[in-house]
């Protein structure tokens, strides 16, 4: 991973947003500049610095993982890491003018924001003080844009998540329950070397499945209806995700209606997406194809979103979405239609923008399967 680069393109962006610092503390985002996944840190990048605060359970992990990246120095904690990060900014002050640090702040909760500033500006009364300043999501921006080792580890994630479906598809049967199938989907995808899922996942049978994240329950698979399934792998750290939606016993014209029409919704989206264009625009064309076949008051969510390292990322595909698309950046594209009390149908598939529209990750056929 090119994390040198992704250092220099932050280095520059803080100077853009004249912060003398990051203080980053969401962990995702730790992990892309350092290669560091343990579950406590603070990254302190500044023009000068890169250093990583982590506590005792990780000394030896954090050694072995930002190992090539560029962390100048990893300082072991007996505190919180954030405190600790503070503590090495009143030791490390600058002169003359206020050293200007920005922190993160959907990760940073009001109770650590005011630990934090009455550290920094306690003690550094009378001398200087530092002032925190929320910054805009600027490792959120640089994660949005996947580099080529990226994209193969989500192509890869999500070949090894499409490849549990079959499981489903043999595992859907009436009366077996919901859990029943996600635990055979799962089991496979550890046994296949997968981290985790990327969510819990989603198995929504009957009635069911017009709830739009129903989680596999223990009801039982009816004898009729629609089983929604969606589902992801983490692998190497990059999450896949993927919804299915098959019929168990003979579909009525109805039920083969809406899939069509949610099939048709997604082939419009994925034909929208080529770089130049705003994730509001995609959205807008899944929700045309719903709105001509009358259907548009039951697409409730978004049509899509990035993802990466985190099952959710910019771009947020949904209406009022002025993010241009541009190539590299991954997203799903899964518009729905759920009827209240009756059923409901997805389809999801991950897409990379390419340099002239975009690509498919594992394409399938989309018909609809009857089990
Ligand atoms: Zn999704
Ligand atoms: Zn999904």
């Amino acid at each position: 991973m090119d994390q040198t680069g992704r250092l220099s393109r932050l280095r520059s962006a803080l100077e853009e947003n004249r912060l003398d610092s990051l203080l980053v503390t969401h962990l995702p985002n730790i992990r892309y500049l350092s290669g560091f996944t343990g579950s406590a840190g603070a990254l302190l990048v500044s023009d000068r610095d890169c250093i990583l605060f982590t506590d005792g359970r990780y000394r030896t992990q954090a050694k072995q993982e930002v190992d090539g990246a560029n962390v100048d120095r990893i300082v072991i904690a007996r505190m919180s890491p954030l405190m600790a990060a503070a503590e090495w900014l009143i030791a490390h002050k600058r002169r003359p003018s206020p050293a200007r640090v920005g922190i993160e702040p959907e990760s940073i909760t009001a109770g650590m924001h005011d630990r934090l500033a009455s550290v920094l500006n306690g003690r550094m009364r009378g001398t200087m003080k530092a002032r925190l300043r929320p910054a805009p999501p600027l490792v959120e921006r640089a994660r949005m844009v996947k580099d080529a080792a990226e994209i193969l580890l989500i192509r890869q994630a999500v070949e090894l998540g499409a490849s549990l479906f079959p499981i489903a598809r043999k595992k859907i049967r009436p009366g077996v329950s919901e859990v029943e199938v996600a635990a055979a989907m799962e089991y496979e995808a550890r046994c296949a070397g997968a981290e985790g899922m990327s969510f819990p996942t989603i198995l929504a049978s009957g009635a069911r499945s017009a709830i739009v994240h129903g989680r596999a329950s223990a009801a039982r698979i009816p004898r009729r209806g629609f089983v929604v399934c969606d589902f992801g792998v983490i692998l190497a750290g990059y999450c896949s995700d993927r919804t299915r939606t098959v019929h168990v016993g003979r579909p009525s014209r109805e039920d083969r209606d809406l899939y069509e029409a949610v099939l048709e919704a997604q082939q419009a989206a994925i034909a929208a997406v080529r770089p130049g264009v705003t994730a509001a625009e995609v959205d807008g064309a899944a929700r045309r194809a719903l709105r001509q076949r009358k259907l548009s008051r039951y697409f409730t969510h978004s049509t899509g979103h990035g993802l990466g390292l985190e099952i959710h990322e910019a771009p947020r595909l949904a209406e009022g979405q002025t993010q241009k698309l541009e190539p590299g950046v991954v997203i799903t594209i899964e518009p729905g239609a759920y009827i209240p009390g009756q059923c409901g149908v997805r389809i999801e598939d991950v897409v990379v923008v390419t340099s002239s529209g975009c690509e498919v990750l594992t394409p399938t056929d989309k018909e609809l399967v009857i089990i």
